[in-house]
């Protein structure tokens, strides 16, 4: 049985994370979906929220679970039995980054192998922050995250402006 680690800040999850959640379920037998709890990047959704939300996107996939965490990436993917790491590629601008996570969680781990998959061209402009910002400047994101997404955004903006 193989298993891959999704990790992300998923704040919203988008359709350019889907593509790649449908990607990697096609290669593994099973893909967790790992809210990271990143205090430093103060997400607009709780980590309970975004994993709420996920779970609901994802409901139609059979091997495809959600969960969260704050602690290492690797010791998240040794606790699940994890062999594989799936990050999304959209430009080179991803690379650098992407390039020194990957070489650093090997050295943490030499059995966990990062796989980087590329979601189709339309979603590679797409990214979490530009949704929340059109969300909350009125504009209309529904090509960008599904419905139950897109209300939960309004939802919440709506909420804060109180
Ligand atoms: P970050 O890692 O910057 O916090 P996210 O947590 O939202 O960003 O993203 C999690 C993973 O999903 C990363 O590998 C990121 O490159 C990938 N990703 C984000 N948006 C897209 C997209 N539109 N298409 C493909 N992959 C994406």
């Amino acid at each position: 049985m193989k298993t891959a680690v999704y990790p992300g800040t998923f704040d919203p999850i988008t359709y350019g994370h889907i593509d790649i959640i449908e990607r990697a379920r096609d290669i593994f037998d099973k893909v967790i979906v790992m809210v990271a709890q990143n205090p430093e990047k103060q997400p607009l959704f709780t980590d309970t929220e975004r994993v709420t939300m996920i779970k609901k996107v994802v409901s139609k996939y059979r091997n495809v679970e959600v969960d969260s965490y704050d602690g290492l990436l690797v010791e998240f993917a040794k606790r699940k039995k994890a062999t594989a790491i799936v990050r999304g590629l959209r430009a080179v601008s991803d690379f650098e980054y992407e390039f020194q996570m990957a070489l650093m969680n090997r050295k943490l781990e030499a059995n966990i192998t990062t796989v980087f998959l590329m979601p189709h061209e339309k979603y590679t402009y797409l990214n979490s922050s530009l949704v929340r910002e059109i969300s909350r400047l009125g504009g209309d994101v529904s090509e960008f995250v599904p419905p139950i997404v897109r209300q939960l955004l309004s939802k919440k903006l709506k909420s804060l402006r109180k």
